[in-house]
């Protein structure tokens, strides 16, 4: 007997039918005499659309209370789906209770959207499955030090999952979803994806903070640290598959980096539509300038990913940089208001039609040419290359968002990742 966590997501969520199968499901893994802790997500398209009911009412705001309230209402898509999700054990024939965020308590911080989580206690959730109970627990939430619900930020059910299984030492966290694992790249992009049996804790690491949304990247960061194994599989295959044959589906996240040895020096792309670029023409090239672009925009609390600063002709330089494209407006309004006036007034141009995509793999560590090859074939596709970015194991381009979809697919064929081949 083990104790495992079971996560399903929004889709997998969908409908009362869907969740009367999550139900058969988990009861079939309850019958076979595991405890069982069980994460749902909002049904599918919840979330959304509560949000874009507070957005009806005050469109863009960085109020610090109307954030603490946009997470009080999201929040009660989980509790629903949860709800829900335990009436249907219910009917199966099995005792079940479902638990919102601050009942367990998950103790979070107080940073409203995009909270972290702090601890689990979870005393009450082992003196309920010791008396037999299936155990819900809402995804994507918690509560802070002052009582107030919070959220994970989107996709952060995942998250919940996995801090669960660490807090309570699962013996497997299975993240459920409408895919049969992780693959390659994004099979709605490349249908010619190919599922990945095994991959790293550092490769998922890196697509997940690289916009492959099948796992959120705290979620990852959560497994490494607490070596929670982890696996993603399917939620649509019938529910009453084999226990053994479901238990070794989908892919698993190994942290043994002798598994990887033969793998390829490739082994995923990932992409995000979620950024923009932000250029400052004719900057002095002196010291402290990068410092007082970037310090003003850290301050105002905007993540700053790529940044670009060219040769300077006339003592002056251009500087770029990315921000995730919800920050974009503030960020410009920022930079020409407040910071620019300072620096003799260059011209600010804003881009939010452009896309980052990556290639990320173990093998890149040993291997040169890589991002030569990815130049290539990028350069064949006749797709501009805006900025690179590169660590040990991947290698970023921003380019024109309109090419996203070739890039990914000349990408994926130019390092041989389509499946069916030798
Ligand atoms: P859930 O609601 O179950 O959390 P998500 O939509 O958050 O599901 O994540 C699953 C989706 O992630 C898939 O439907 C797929 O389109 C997308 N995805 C992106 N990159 C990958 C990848 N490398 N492998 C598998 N799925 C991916
Ligand atoms: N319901 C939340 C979202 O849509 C959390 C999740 O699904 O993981 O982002
Ligand atoms: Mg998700």
């Amino acid at each position: 007997m083990a104790l495992i966590v079971h996560k399903y997501g929004g889709t997998s969520m969908g409908s009362t039918e869907r969740i009367r199968n999550v139900a058969k499901r988990v009861a079939k893994w309850a019958r076979a005499g595991h405890q069982l802790v069980v994460v749902p997500s909002a049904m599918s398209g919840e979330t959304n659309r509560l949000l874009g009911l507070a957005k009806e009412l005050v469109p863009d705001t960085s109020n610090t209370d109307y954030f603490r309230e946009l997470d009080a209402l999201a929040a009660t898509g989980e509790q629903a789906s949860s709800a829900l999700l335990a009436i249907a054990l219910q009917a199966e024939g099995l005792a079940s209770v479902s638990y919102a965020g601050w009942q367990v308590p998950i103790r979070t911080d107080s940073s409203f959207t995009k909270a972290r989580i702090e601890s689990i206690d979870d005393a009450r959730v082992r003196a309920d499955l010791a008396s037999g109970k299936v155990v819900i627990i809402t995804g994507f939430q918690g509560v802070d030090p002052e009582g107030h619900i919070t959220t994970l930020g989107r996709g952060g059910s995942d998250t919940s999952a996995v801090a669960v299984a660490a807090a309570m030492k699962a013996a497997e966290c299975l993240i459920y979803t409408d895919v049969d694992g992780v693959y390659t790249t994004d099979p709605r992009v490349v249908p010619e994806a190919r599922r990945l049996h095994t991959v790293s804790f550092e490769e998922m690491l890196e697509m997940a903070s690289l916009g492959s949304k099948v796992l959120q990247i705290r979620s990852v960061e959560f497994a490494g640290k607490y070596k929670v194994p982890l696996r993603v599989l399917s939620s649509f295959t019938p529910w009453d598959i084999d226990i053994h044959e479901e238990a070794k589906s989908g892919t698993l996240i190994t942290f043994e980096e002798d598994e990887q040895m033969e793998q390829a020096i490739v082994s995923g792309i990932a992409f995000t539509r979620d950024e923009a670029k932000i250029s400052i023409i004719g900057v002095p090239d002196k010291p402290g300038i990068a410092y007082k672009i970037l310090g003003a925009v850290a301050q105002a609390n905007i993540d700053v990913d790529m940044i670009i600063q060219n040769i300077s002709k006339g003592g002056l330089t251009d500087f770029s940089f990315t921000v995730n494209r919800n920050d974009h407006a503030r960020a410009m309004e920022l930079l020409k208001n407040q910071v620019m006036p300072d620096l003799g007034s260059p011209e600010v141009i804003g881009d939010a039609k452009i896309c980052k995509v990556s290639i990320v793999g173990i093998g890149m560590r040993s291997h040169v040419g890589v991002a030569s090859r990815m130049f290539e074939s990028l350069s064949e596709e006749g797709i501009n290359i805006q900025m690179i970015s590169t660590s040990e194991i991947k290698t970023s381009v921003v380019i024109n968002e309109k090419y996203l979809e070739l890039a990914v697919r000349a990408l994926h064929k130019a390092f041989d990742l389509e499946k069916n081949q030798a």
